[in-house]
């Protein structure tokens, strides 16, 4: 099988992880600062907090903004769960606004329908890597007092305006999940040049306990700590992070490969009448983390089923969140955004990842086409 996304891992990272298995830190040692300082450099934000993954890392975020019973936080319904999900840990409720029909992304528009008095934050999703509308959002929220968290899960290494997604809002969360655009198998960070985010963050991610007796109200001696909120056991260990500080010199070749992938992906396209090849928005540079095509007048679940019938293990992305049985049972019945139904019963994941062949590629390609064909 031809899998839609895949992990690249080279002798280097393997020597990496073990060279932290020989030494005396598995965890909480130095590797977690260095490879917070590395991707905090890499996007160019002030701090930056390693977590155990990338929901963990919008648990955090939600967290840090102060979300709680009683706040509404509104997002797209076109995004993994955990995007919706973070917002529900806190007490808060996730309102979903539509996406624009040709970037998918979540449409400013609607963000502005769906604002109430309750409202407390917004949180973007860059899909596929394609950034979000930033500038627009960031009107609304200067205008409604929000604050603004990207899920950058797909998007390490997008630029948007110039601009790499991690310096743009109050908090950016990315995910290193084997798919995503570098790996330490389970982990995540947070971006944010606010200091008491990441304050609270860094609290929130190991129990609410410090250490620092500047944040602690006495101090009884040196095996003192104090806990001063409630956290969670949100760490990530050196091993994973090892692995992350050796990815992260990888990013730009993995990105430039992806790059490449998708020019000929929309060149080989481009005569298909019934493929919808990625819109991308001006002045922006996606990070291609997915290459999410839409097939017209031909059967979706047929095309997917004869794709992975010969091989190549496509995928949807995403399902409207709301639709989940667990939404539905908790009050979204109701909710509807056409826009994100109406793509979703159409689109299709291809495969994408830096090391797919030219040759697994071209019969990607041959099949789609075959696949997409009228008769
Ligand atoms: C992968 C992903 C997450 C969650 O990341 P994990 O590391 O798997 O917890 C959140 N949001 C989006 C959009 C994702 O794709």
């Amino acid at each position: 099988m031809i899998p839609y996304g895949r992990q690249t891992i080279e002798e280097d990272d393997i020597q990496a992880v073990v060279d932290v298995l020989r030494s005396d830190y598995l965890t909480t040692g130095p590797k977690i600062a260095e490879f917070e300082k590395m991707v905090a450099d890499y996007v160019g934000a002030k701090y930056a907090v390693a977590i155990s993954n990338g929901t963990s890392a919008l648990h955090a975020a939600c967290f840090a903004a102060g979300i709680q019973a009683g706040d509404e936080v509104i997002t797209t319904p076109l995004t993994f769960a955990a995007s919706a999900n973070c917002v529900l840990y806190c007490g808060g409720t996730p309102v979903f606004a539509d996406v624009n029909p040709k970037t998918y992304n979540i449409d400013p528009e609607d963000i502005r329908r769906k604002i109430t008095n309750k409202t407390k934050a917004i949180i973007a999703v860059h899909l596929a890597g394609q950034p979000c509308d930033m500038d627009e959002i960031h009107k609304i929220a200067k205008e409604h007092d929000l604050i603004v968290i990207e899920d950058g899960a797909h998007a390490l290494g997008s630029v948007y305006k110039g601009k790499k997604v991690g310096t743009l809002s109050d908090m950016t969360t990315f995910s290193f999940h084997p798919v995503k655009p570098i790996t330490t198998g389970e982990g995540g960070m947070i971006v944010t040049d606010n200091k008491e985010f990441y304050q609270k963050m860094m609290l929130f991610r190991s129990h609410g306990i410090t250490r620092d007796e500047n944040l602690m109200t006495r101090n009884d001696g040196p095996w003192f700590y104090q806990q001063l909120d409630l956290g969670y056991n949100y760490r990530i260990t050196d091993i994973q992070c090892a692995l992350g500080c050796s990815q992260m010199k990888k990013l730009d070749r993995f990105l430039e490969r992806r790059k490449e992938i998708v020019a000929r992906y929309n060149e080989a396209f481009a005569d298909c009448e019934n493929i919808i090849t990625p819109y991308q928005l001006p002045e922006t540079e996606s990070g291609w983390h997915l290459y999410i095509v839409q097939v017209t007048n031909c059967d979706r679940r047929k095309v997917f089923e004869a794709l992975r019938e010969h091989g190549i293990a496509v995928n949807v992305h995403y399902i409207p969140v709301y639709m989940h049985p667990y939404y539905q049972e908790h009050g979204y019945k109701d909710v509807h955004c056409r826009n994100a139904e109406e793509i979703y019963s159409h689109i299709i994941s291809l495969p994408l990842y830096p090391t797919l062949t030219m040759e697994e590629q071209d019969y990607v390609i041959q099949q789609v086409c075959e696949c997409t064909k009228n008769e």
